[in-house]
């Protein structure tokens, strides 16, 4: 297993902080919080460890309160879940309303939230893409499109057409065929002799792959020794999480065709994409593309675990009555809560707001990445998300401990992130509620700037 980091639970005195967005009035961690983290050290496994020791206690629209009174402006939506803002009052008063019902659950038998949902989504989606089956979490979602790729591949190219292929660096999810599908060596180098039917090929970010063409897909699989007439699947992030990196539109135009082609179905996870996070609603569209398949989680609800698969009648109809389902499929509550946000997005037009304001946000950035130029190797992203790679000066190499303290001193400051992530845990990824307003943006990113000042300096000296 790659070694984790975790914050230590000794208190530090950190400058006090008082402004619109952030407000720090202890030590951090909290000395009377030390408890309660000892207590989920001792009763959680140690996986859980690895983010900063804020206590969530109330969260409202882009800012997380602690109960000890400090707030910060959040650069993490949870993890890319809260895209219609923390703790929205219609999504909490649709959860109480649908919890004062008394129905909490219904499996599979038939019920109005989970019929909203799906029409909704088979609504929203393109043309093509009208069925949707809801799930509870990304990586389940993920598992069932790596199942619906490999019973296409089945009945139309036999027992030999079963290999999936996804892209180095990639996330998607950690149950296990979603972790196979991750190009992220971390997932995999605890797992023994790895699957062959689970093929990666070279992401082209442009930085660490600097070839970015199509043909470098079909190269490295003729590497690999795969024929496309054993590929049954193709699965991408529509950006990958690690790096908020996109493909080129030409090389994704040109799988869709190759896809098409070959008789191999696409998945696009959109597991981080969807909802307006990168000013569209769906993230594909940047690409001018339609995927056989889409994931989808996270922003989906902006708050309960739920997530989905939509896509085309053919592939979601291929499992008789009653052979694919989930017990919590549409859970009434979470589906309901899925609806109120999905109403939100587009009634406040959050979509474009996160293409506007991300523009800010990516200008910010660009601003940052030329102001430290030697340690960002690159910046990426679009609309409300966005991501920071560090790297050791004159290298690609990464640099976590710079990640790591960078993130830290934003926190003591009062601006949240969730822990780096990427390649070589490296990567700094920024992205607030989509309904975060322009001035918190660039609030956000002057803490990110001085506290890369900060760090930097401190190290200079040491
Ligand atoms: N796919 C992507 C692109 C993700 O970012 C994630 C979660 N970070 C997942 C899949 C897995 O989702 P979950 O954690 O809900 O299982």
């Amino acid at each position: 297993m790659a070694a984790g980091r975790c914050y230590e639970l000794v208190p530090r005195e950190v400058p006090r902080v008082e402004t619109r967005y952030r407000r720090i009035v202890t030590p951090f961690p909290v000395p009377e919080s030390i408890p309660l983290l000892q207590d989920l050290r001792a009763y959680e496994p140690q996986s859980m460890e690895g983010q900063p020791p804020v206590i969530w206690d109330r969260a409202d629209g882009c800012q997380v309160y602690d109960p000890y009174g400090n707030m910060w402006l959040d650069f993490s939506s949870g993890v890319l879940v809260t895209n219609a803002g923390h703790g929205r009052k219609e999504i909490a008063e649709a959860v109480i309303e649908q919890a004062n019902r008394r129905l909490l659950t219904h499996y599979c038998f038939p019920g109005g939230p989970r019929r909203g949902l799906a029409k909704r989504l088979v609504e929203l989606a393109p043309d093509r893409l009208d069925k949707a089956f809801i799930l509870t979490t990304g990586s389940e979602a993920v598992e069932c499109a790596i199942k619906l790729s490999r019973a296409h591949g089945l009945a139309v190219g036999g027992p030999e057409k079963l290999v999936i292929v996804s892209f180095t660096g990639a996330f998607h999810g950690r149950t296990l065929a979603s972790q196979l599908a991750g190009g992220i060596p971390a997932l995999k180098d605890w797992i023994g002799p790895l699957d062959p039917t689970f093929v990666q090929v070279p992401y082209p970010d442009g930085f660490r792959c600097e070839d970015t063409s199509f043909e470098l897909f079909e190269r490295t699989l003729a590497q690999k020794g795969i024929a496309p007439e054993r590929v049954c699947g193709v699965l991408t992030e529509t950006f990958q999480g690690g790096n908020a990196t996109f493909l080129p539109v030409e090389y994704m135009q040109r799988l869709r065709a190759w896809c098409d082609e070959h008789d191999v179905v696409l998945t696009c996870d959109e597991i981080q994409a969807a909802f307006g996070r990168t000013g569209t609603m769906w993230g594909f569209e940047h690409y001018g593309i339609v995927p056989d398949l889409m994931t989808l989680g996270k922003g989906i609800s902006s708050s309960l675990p739920i997530s989905a698969v939509v896509g085309t009648e053919a592939l979601l109809n291929q499992f008789p009555p009653g052979s694919m389902t989930s017990t919590h499929t549409g859970n009434p509550i979470c589906s309901a809560a899925a609806c109120a946000n999905i109403d939100l997005i587009l009634r406040e037009h959050l979509i474009d707001h996160a293409r506007d304001v991300g523009q800010v946000l990516q200008a910010e950035l660009t601003a940052i990445k030329d102001r430290f130029t030697d340690v960002i190797g690159a910046v990426g992203g679009r609309g409300m998300v966005a991501a920071a790679q560090c790297i050791v000066p004159g290298t690609k190499d990464p640099d976590a401990d710079l990640a790591w303290d960078v993130v830290r001193r934003c926190v003591e400051s009062g601006l949240l992130f969730f822990s780096p992530v990427g390649f070589g845990g490296g990567t700094i990824k920024i992205c607030p509620p989509l309904c975060t307003e322009q001035a918190a943006i660039q609030d956000g990113c002057q803490v990110l700037g001085s506290s890369f000042e900060a760090v930097l300096a401190g190290r200079a000296k040491a």
